[in-house]
């Protein structure tokens, strides 16, 4: 019997013909180590990666930023330069910060029944995708939009269909959007979890994701001030959502009251839902492993280190905060500084992506 193996006739394999290299199994980020996460929403303006450094400075270990002004249509793509992006994300890597979660525009509004907003804004969605796919972001958070009177279940189409067309070509692996729940302003979708998983039904191919926030439930009438109303909340949007979806809560206490409809957030521990009621909240079993991201406002300088360090103690943790500056306070919100927002120059030069 001969050997063939030692012959010196080449047999043709297909299992020798080149395959490109299968894709690598996605790496589990560092910041998922099973850790509290604890995050404010930091300021852009300037530098894109001034926003790793306050959050940093100011005891947070995860963060959420707007990747452009929140408040303008912006004209071009505004993409985030190569060199940009390889800065922040190196940089967050070495400050160990995450999740990074990214804020949609406001002016976004999927379900609008004028056809050039409608269009406008899944053009602008898509950027934001763009964006925090390049600043390597865990998370898009996303208002759902309003239905503008035009009933709700055609708002929830409109919405389904608007994300699935921004998010063409998202490996929804690296970046997941989150949608929010509203306080239920006019004819806002996403007061009812019922209307957020109707989205989420619609959109299977794109695994969304659900932020909490925690002032918008209390204008939209859920009493999460006392244990029981908090079980109860949580339960109906276990029922709902599920909360294994629910990868975010936004953690702010409210200036109006219970059922107002209107959003308007406050300091921890100053507002109508109180202290109490977010120790219950931070330390919920049902909550436990959730990033828990701040965005309350800044009226005097330091109500953004003394909220997360609200935060971190309510948790049974003393965190002192390294950084000696923290965001200044916002001027009322009348005039959004609009230039500030975008970083100042983009530099030219062009590396190669590792
Ligand atoms: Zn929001
Ligand atoms: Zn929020």
């Amino acid at each position: 019997m001969t050997d063939e193996n030692h012959g010196n006739n080449l047999v043709y394999d297909a299992a020798d013909e080149y395959r490109p290299e299968p894709p690598p199994p996605p790496e589990i980020p560092a910041w998922k180590d099973g850790s509290t996460r604890i995050g404010i929403h930091t300021s852009i303006a300037g530098d894109i990666a001034g926003s790793l450094e306050l959050a940093h400075g100011l005891g947070a270990n995860a963060l959420q930023i707007f990747s452009a002004s929140p408040r303008m249509w912006i004209r071009g793509s505004q993409r985030i330069s190569d060199a940009d992006a390889t800065r922040f994300r190196a940089r967050r890597r070495e400050l160990q910060l995450g999740p990074l979660v990214i804020h949609d525009n406001y002016l976004i509004n999927l379900a609008s029944a004028n056809p050039v907003l409608r269009t406008r804004s899944v053009q602008t969605f898509h950027q934001e995708i763009v964006r925090a796919a390049a600043l390597g972001a865990d998370y898009l958070v996303a208002h759902p939009g309003s239905s503008g009177g035009n009933g709700i279940d055609s708002a929830v189409s409109a919405i389904a269909q608007g994300l699935k067309q921004a998010a063409r070509g998202l490996r929804s692996r690296e970046l997941r959007i989150l949608l929010e729940n509203t306080a239920g302003h006019g004819t806002s979708i996403g007061s009812r979890f019922e209307e957020l998983r109707a989205i989420i039904d619609k959109c299977p191919e794109l695994a969304l994701g659900v932020c909490v926030d925690t002032a918008h439930l209390f204008a939209a009438g859920w009493d999460i001030r006392t244990p029981q109303g908090l079980d109860a909340t949580l339960q109906q949007i276990d029922r709902t959502v599920g909360l294994d979806r629910v990868a975010v809560v936004h953690v702010n206490d409210s200036k109006t009251p219970l059922g107002s409809r209107v959003d308007r957030h406050e300091h921890i521990g100053k507002g109508k839902i109180g202290l109490e009621a977010f120790a219950g909240i931070l330390n919920h079993p049902l909550l436990a492993g959730k990033a828990f991201i701040l965005e309350t406002p800044i009226d005097t300088p330091g109500d953004d280190k003394r909220n997360v360090a609200t935060l971190w103690k309510l948790m049974g943790r003393q965190v002192v905060a390294s950084g000696r500056n923290g965001m200044k306070p916002r001027r009322k919100r009348a005039k959004a500084r609009k230039s500030r927002a975008a970083p100042k120059s983009r530099k030219r030069v062009r590396r190669k992506r590792k």
